[in-house]
């Protein structure tokens, strides 16, 4: 029987197409048609005005940090629960990264316990949509309007998805987006920030290439964080298929979860009334009343060829950052998987995940 990937990119489109294009042409680097055309659809797609493009995700937030002129002794508000990529980049630039619990319905920020964590050093809350589910944003807006605070969405592994009808990476002072392999759309490694802000647009264009402003004349120490034209004519033919893979993966959704439906002791991300989720990653909780625990049932699963992954390790677990006090993070980082995911998955395929789960191939 074959294997099952948690993700693999759908790359069925004109990715190849405009690649060879790319290649016929040698405009390989960082100049080329397809860098302004991706960052004008993407951030179109965004209902944003302005997208400046790196070569990934990590990057992106660190340019939008370093654009707000984050350094040493600010403090950033994270959540805990998240891929280590959001508190890094608020360490790359000396600033500390403060840690939020988990909400134990959503399993994004606990929006209300951010203002406990808020001092006169904070300048800055990253909200990341877990999974592809929005943070409840409006609280955080109000908070972030209270204590003048920038808001930095990571929107890494939920592009498309909305919050009270708004695409995520809008509402925010600036948006920042991933399309690494195993993302919503791919660019195989990339990255875009989103604003509505022209001057914040150039200055992020201006420090992501060396911090030039005419050749070879650097006012300023910048990095080197461009997309090359091959990332982004992949990212070109992604984009046309945007509205097909998100659809793709709100089908998927819904057969994971009636397929389940009647096993006891499985928890999926609840889509709130404020959402629409991209269910970047299908994720379930195993409960204590499941037949069995969350490493035994990832076991079974790939001993019948299928793959799963644990949730992220909370950053409150990790020795660059451990800390007590996120027992939900906690929690959820040890019911919580994810489920093969890709859009190249079949329904046949589905029905095979979820009966291994069930533990009784045959009824399903
Ligand atoms: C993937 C991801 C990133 C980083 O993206 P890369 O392109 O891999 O650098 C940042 N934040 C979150 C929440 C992610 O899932």
């Amino acid at each position: 029987m074959k294997s099952l990937p948690v993700a693999e990119p759908d790359l069925r489109g004109n990715e190849s197409k405009y690649v060879m294009e790319c290649l016929e042409s040698t405009w390989i680097s960082s100049l080329g048609k397809y860098i302004s055309a991706f960052e004008e659809k993407f951030s179109s797609y965004c209902s944003v005005k302005y997208g400046v493009s790196t070569y990934n995700g990590t990057v992106a937030l660190q340019l939008a940090l370093a654009a707000l002129n984050i350094k040493e002794g600010d403090e950033v508000i994270v959540p805990a629960l998240t891929f280590i990529a959001t508190a890094n980049a608020v360490t790359y630039l000396g600033a500390k990264p403060v840690f939020v619990d988990a909400d134990r319905k959503t399993w994004n920020m606990d929006v209300n316990k951010i203002k406990e964590k808020i001092t006169d050093k904070t300048k800055a809350i990253i909200p990341v949509h877990l999974y592809g589910h929005p943070c409840d944003m409006d609280p955080i807006l109000e908070l972030a309007q209270q204590y003048n605070l920038y808001v930095i969405e990571d929107v890494a592994e939920a592009h498309g998805a909305e919050y009270k009808g708004k695409k995520l990476g809008s509402l925010g002072t600036i948006g920042c987006f991933s399309f690494y392999g195993n993302k919503i759309i791919t660019t195989g490694e990339g990255g875009m920030c989103v604003t509505n802000d022209e001057k914040l647009a150039e200055r992020m264009r201006f420090l992501k290439d060396h911090g030039m402003t005419e050749q070879y004349y650097h006012p300023e120490i910048g990095f080197n964080f461009r997309m090359t034209n091959l990332q982004a004519a992949i990212g070109v033919a992604q984009l046309e298929r945007i509205n097909e893979l998100i659809a793709t993966k709100i089908k998927h959704a819904k057969l994971y979860k009636e397929l389940l439906s009647s096993v006891k002791g499985i928890t999926f991300q609840p889509e709130e009334s404020y959402a629409k989720s991209v269910f970047w990653l299908h994720s379930i909780l195993i409960e204590d009343d499941f037949r069995c625990n969350r490493d035994a049932l990832m076991k079974e699963l790939k001993d019948a060829g299928i793959d799963s992954r644990p949730f992220f390790i909370p950053m409150n677990e990790l020795p660059p950052y451990r800390q007590e006090g996120f027992p939900v993070a906690s929690e959820l980082s040890r019911k919580g998987m994810n489920l093969p995911s890709s859009t190249l998955l079949t329904d046949e395929d589905i029905k095979r995940v979820c009966s291994v789960i069930a533990g009784n191939p045959k009824t399903l």
